[in-house]
């Protein structure tokens, strides 16, 4: 089994790559939830819900959240109300958070409604929240600190990041569930995510750092910064004001201890000496995923490189 640690959109791609190549779809995703917030009393799970719809093949193409075809009238209707909609929600998007908060509100775990959700969708593959205690990241800046989305969506990422918190993880546990996947994982996977807020408070959930460090599979990750910028998203604004270097170099330093192996772009190779030096195996690979054909392509590379690694131990 093949456990992927993921964020949303980027985390998403690698993850559906990963699903489709393996023989026996046996892969694990470790979801971000601390973008995780309620909206008009429903609780919403972007990250989770990102991976969900993507491995259920109803992911819109076109913004790589939300769903296919997905019409927005009951956000017209709200805003007729006069309320601020700047979250975008579509219609059938709408029915996942209705359904899962109502499982939640009679006492159910985000664990098992995920569970539920994802196979009601027909995917085999387990989607599974980092944990079940509500984190809500809160993003520092000059303006004094912000909610996630008020951040990322509703200011467009346009403030600069002195800081992260992720509120709430200190009480946070790794789930059984979560233990139980990393036990059995022949191959951790850092899908190519936001490092600090989508990849950054999974390995905040208290062990979890711990357990990837001590991991006797095969840990690799996929840089998400190709030629010294973020493909979409303040990865590289975040990276910059954070004090990292902003490259493949400054990803791989962050995940230094954590990981056997990074994979870079082939635009980035000349950077492969200095990680190598950081004590990782570098993998040269055509890394933006620009069509399924893409995805799977670099699932397989990524997957070979697991088991190179595994077979020269
Ligand atoms: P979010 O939660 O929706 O912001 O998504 P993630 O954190 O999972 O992913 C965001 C990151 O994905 C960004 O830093 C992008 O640079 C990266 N990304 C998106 N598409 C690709 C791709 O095709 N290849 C690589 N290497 N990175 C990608
Ligand atoms: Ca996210």
């Amino acid at each position: 089994m093949i456990v992927a640690l993921a964020g949303g959109v980027g985390g998403a791609k690698l993850a559906d790559g990963l699903y489709r190549g393996l023989p026996s779809r046996d892969l694990t995703v470790i979801v971000n939830t601390a973008d995780d917030f309620d909206w008009f009393g429903l609780r919403i799970c972007p990250d989770a819900d990102t991976v969900m719809y993507t491995l259920a093949g109803i992911a819109n193409p076109a913004t790589g959240w939300g769903i296919a075809g997905d019409t927005f009238e009951a956000l017209g209707m709200l805003g007729r109300y006069g309320r601020d909609v700047w979250f975008q929600v579509g219609d059938r998007d709408l029915a996942t958070h209705v359904a899962r908060t109502e499982r939640l509100r009679s006492g159910m775990g985000l664990t098992d409604v995920m569970a539920e959700l994802a196979s009601a969708l027909g995917i085999d593959a387990k989607i599974l929240p980092m944990c079940d205690e509500p984190v809500a990241t809160e993003v520092l800046t000059p303006g004094g600190p912000l909610d996630f989305q008020e951040y990322f969506v509703h200011r467009h990422q346009s403030d600069t990041v002195n800081g992260v918190v992720f509120r709430g993880i200190e009480q946070a546990r790794p789930t059984g569930a979560v233990l139980r996947a990393l036990t059995e994982a022949r191959a951790v996977v850092f899908c190519p995510s936001n490092p600090i807020v989508s990849i950054g408070p999974i390995l905040a959930v208290p062990g979890l750092r711990e357990l990837v460090a001590r991991h006797p599979g095969a840990r690799v990750a996929v840089s998400p910064i190709v030629g010294g910028r973020a493909l979409r998203g303040p990865a590289d604004r975040m990276l910059e004001s954070l004090g990292h270097d902003v490259s493949a170099y400054g990803v791989a330093a962050l995940y230094q201890g954590l990981v056997d192996g990074m994979v870079i772009d082939e635009v980035d190779a000349a950077l492969a000496p200095r990680i190598e030096a950081l004590g990782m195996r570098v993998l040269v690979a055509p890394t933006v995923m620009v069509d399924a054909a893409g995805r799977t392509l670099l699932a397989s590379k990524v997957l070979d490189f697991c088991e190179q690694i595994l077979s020269t131990r």
